[in-house]
């Protein structure tokens, strides 16, 4: 797709409605518009989801059915997958193999989500219970049932927007809700697809209704919805906040994927080949524009130097390029806006003391980049230290006791993540537990997979994504019990 016009609209839904534009961060060139919905279309949408939820057209689909819908799914997104990829990179930035990657990851959602659709069920209970003032027991047939929830809304961001809408959907679909999706106003695009992706594997239509528009008004109006079960969502901890004081006029379920402030511990008997190169990629990948970022890289003393050295070395070797350049490393931060975030942050730090050992500038090009960069000096309460970045910014900080770092590493109000380098098994294991996050990867860089799930202690979040819990958060249990 190479103009403006090639991008699929949708028409206005309500003559009222503004048209929000859409932009390249990459070439900062306007690719297209989408409809900022208005307080009217979000009603619309939820009456749909409604509508399609109480008649049953998906809720009481056969389970085998549902699980060759998500599966077909899958696959028509296999088949499309440059096309998405080509909509993804020019309206993220990122390069297209990236975002080649994150939509065939996406399908993983599907697949292993069609799987639990024919294994979901509740549990019989044999009751014997002491009535106690008669004494005789009585008896029981008890029985849970697995509901779904009902109309769930989805609020996502734009680092990863293909992956997280699917990330929700996957599961939610799974479970037999109905949905109301809105992606980030900075990428709508690729979330305009789905519905007729999903129309084309055989989901009835209405039981996912996609809403551009801003989250200070579509996003709002859908997390204070009153017909509203549940709102999901993937974004900052400051709007996960906004969203929990939105869901109290209902009471709605509320999941949260939200920020961190990862840590990463390299020990002085790390396998430096590796860790070095994981702990780049860590904090590099995606621009630093990735919810787990390792933004903190603590290194035991001994090899601090060195990694030091070796971090900057391929922190200046990365080629960084946008969706329109051959083969980048990195792309551009989201927008302008995001930018002069990133680069005030480096600058009040180096204000108080930390030196920028490389990068620390905007590259002189069109696009929103900002050079991989490290800062070595910092202190507990510089915002490097304390405040999610979302760009490529990391500092290099030495300690010397395994107990020392641990308390650094758990000196945040975010607990989403947290890697550990040693060749040392006891101390691993020991690490894992004391680490307070959702996640800890120890001598691995990222690693996920679909059955184990991603979930934030502290500030990063409530509730879980991916594997049984993943689906189990958008079922509600009931507990029967039948007097026999
Ligand atoms: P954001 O500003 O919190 O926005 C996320 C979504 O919420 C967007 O769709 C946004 O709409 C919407 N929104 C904004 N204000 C709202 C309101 N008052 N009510 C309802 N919705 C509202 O986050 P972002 O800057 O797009 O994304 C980066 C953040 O996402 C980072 O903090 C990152 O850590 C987090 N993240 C977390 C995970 C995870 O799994 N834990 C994964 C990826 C990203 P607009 O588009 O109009 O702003
Ligand atoms: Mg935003």
């Amino acid at each position: 797709m190479s103009d403006a016009a090639a991008i699929e609209m949708k028409p206005p839904k309500s003559g009222a409605s503004e048209m929000i534009p859409v932009f390249n961060p990459s070439t900062e060139e306007r690719i297209g518009e989408v409809i900022d919905s208005d307080k009217a279309a979000v009603d619309r949408a939820v009456a749909r989801a409604r509508e399609t939820f109480e008649a049953g057209v998906w809720r009481l689909m056969p389970a085998t059915r549902k699980a060759d819908v998500l599966w077909r799914a899958a696959d028509i997104i296999k088949r499309r997958v440059d096309e998405l990829a080509d909509i993804e990179a020019r309206d993220n930035g990122m390069s297209r193999t990236h975002a080649r990657n994150l939509i065939l990851a996406s399908t993983e959602m599907l697949y292993y989500n069609a799987g639990w659709c024919t294994k979901m069920h509740g549990q019989a209970v044999d009751i014997i219970a002491d009535t106690g003032i008669t004494g005789t027991p009585a008896e029981y047939h008890g029985y849970t049932l697995l509901e779904p929830v009902g109309v769930v809304a989805m609020i996502i961001p734009w680092n990863g927007p293909f992956l997280c809408a699917l990330m929700k959907l996957a599961p939610a679909l799974a479970a037999g809700c109905s949905c109301v999706l809105k992606p980030a106003e900075e990428t709508p695009l690729s979330a305009l697809k789905l519905e007729g992706i999903f129309r084309e594997a055989g989901l009835p239509d209405g039981v996912i209704n996609v809403l551009t528009g801003y989250g200070e008004t579509t996003g709002a109006a859908l997390s204070a919805h009153p017909d509203v079960d549940k709102v999901a969502f993937t974004g900052s901890t400051e709007v996960g906040k906004l969203i929990v004081k939105a869901a109290a006029g209902n009471l709605k379920k509320v999941m949260l994927e939200l920020g961190g402030k990862s840590p990463l511990i390299m020990f002085d008997d790390a396998d430096l080949a590796k860790a070095i190169p994981g702990s780049a990629i860590g904090l590099f990948i995606n621009s630093g524009q990735n919810c787990a970022c390792t933004s903190r890289i603590y290194v035991q003393r001994r090899i601090y130097e060195q990694a030091v050295d070796g971090l900057a070395k391929i922190a200046k070797s990365f080629r960084m390029g946008g969706s329109e350049d051959a083969n980048p490393d990195l792309g551009p931060l989201i927008s302008a806006k995001q930018r002069e975030r990133v680069l005030g942050i480096v600058a009040d730090d180096v204000s108080s003391g930390a030196t920028v050992v490389t990068g620390g500038k905007a590259l002189d090009r069109p696009g929103y980049f900002v050079e991989p960069t490290l800062l070595t000096g910092t202190r507990p309460g510089m915002r490097a230290i304390r405040e999610e970045i979302f760009g490529p910014v990391g500092s290099v900080i030495p300690f010397d006791e395994e107990e020392e770092v641990i308390a650094a590493a758990n000196d945040t109000d975010y607990g989403l993540a947290a890697t550990v380098w040693t060749e040392n098994l006891r101390r691993a294991h020991r690490m894992a537990k004391k680490l307070e996050t959702g996640t800890v990867w120890v001598n691995a860089t990222l690693a996920a997979d679909q059955s184990m799930p991603l979930g934030g202690y502290k500030q990063s979040g409530w509730g879980y994504e991916r594997g049984w819990k993943g689906i189990e958060s958008y079922l509600n249990i009931k507990s029967v019990h039948v007097g026999l």
